[in-house]
């Protein structure tokens, strides 16, 4: 029974994480590659399709924050890649007062 209510969270947890991934990478996209709202360009697409098989493979529990992981799970090109775009959408989520957004789980 415990374990069925700590997948539950787990499992709560991994879907919220993904939402964010999703806004900060739209966010981005949108702002960087000109897509439409809803739309990813291609590199934004396989961005978010990495973030998120990481980020539900995560074998860590509880999961750290990914700044203060130990592994450091993500290629070199893709560690690049998630940062300039959580540096750009970061800000501008910040300006527009979406502090709910505000990243305190992955870099
Ligand atoms: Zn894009």
């Amino acid at each position: 029974m415990e374990n069925i209510r700590k997948r539950e969270k787990d499992l709560k947890r991994e879907a919220s994480d993904v939402k964010v991934l999703e806004t900060f990478i739209g966010v981005y996209c949108r702002g960087k590659h000109r897509s439409r709202k809803g739309e990813l360009c291609h590199d934004c697409a396989e961005l978010l399709g990495y973030a998120r098989a990481r980020r539900l493979r995560c074998p860590l529990d509880p999961k750290p924050a990914c700044k203060h992981c130990p592994t450091h799970c993500y290629a070199k090109k893709q560690l690049a890649a998630i940062r300039e775009v959580m540096a750009y959408s970061g800000a501008r989520l910040l300006l527009r007062g979406r502090l709910d957004l505000i990243w305190h789980y992955f870099f």
